[in-house]
């Protein structure tokens, strides 16, 4: 019965051990979502942290080359943003009110949802700031 006994107790430690492994998977798995979780929140709040840098610390952050390329880097996707915006606008015939944001028709006078005055832009009045590159003079002789 010696033989009978150990197969008994080896498949009895062997039921355990799956036990134990599923137990783990499923401790594994919690702890995995609690960490995706965790790092999830984490990312949000540097995305707070981002936005409230860029719009409270600019003046403060000029003689950080670092971190004013990154706040310049934002200005640039948000004027790529805005003329998406009014190319999408013009083509539709549309125009964002400047006061609620709500499109409105650009044969409109005041927006339909606020009643403000809904100003029709002339043609490219988005002034261009033209940054002063440094042109290599040429040598003078
Ligand atoms: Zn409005």
């Amino acid at each position: 019965m010696g033989i009978f006994d150990d197969v008994v107790v080896n498949a009895k430690s062997a039921a355990e051990a799956v036990g134990r492994k599923a137990g783990q998977l499923v401790d594994v798995s919690k702890l995995r979502i609690g960490a995706a979780e965790v790092n999830a929140e984490i990312t949000k709040r540097y995305e707070a942290l981002g936005q409230y840098v860029y719009e409270n610390c600019r003046s403060s952050l000029v003689a950080d080359p670092e971190a004013f390329g990154k706040i310049t880097e934002i200005d640039e996707l948000k004027a790529q943003a805005a003329a998406i915006a009014k190319e999408l606008n013009d083509k539709q015939n549309k125009l964002a009110c400047p006061s609620c944001g709500k499109q409105c028709s650009n044969t409109d006078t005041f927006c339909s949802c606020c009643g403000a005055k809904l100003v029709v832009e002339e043609a490219a009045a988005e002034p261009q700031p033209e940054a002063p590159e440094n042109h290599e003079e040429p040598p003078q002789e």
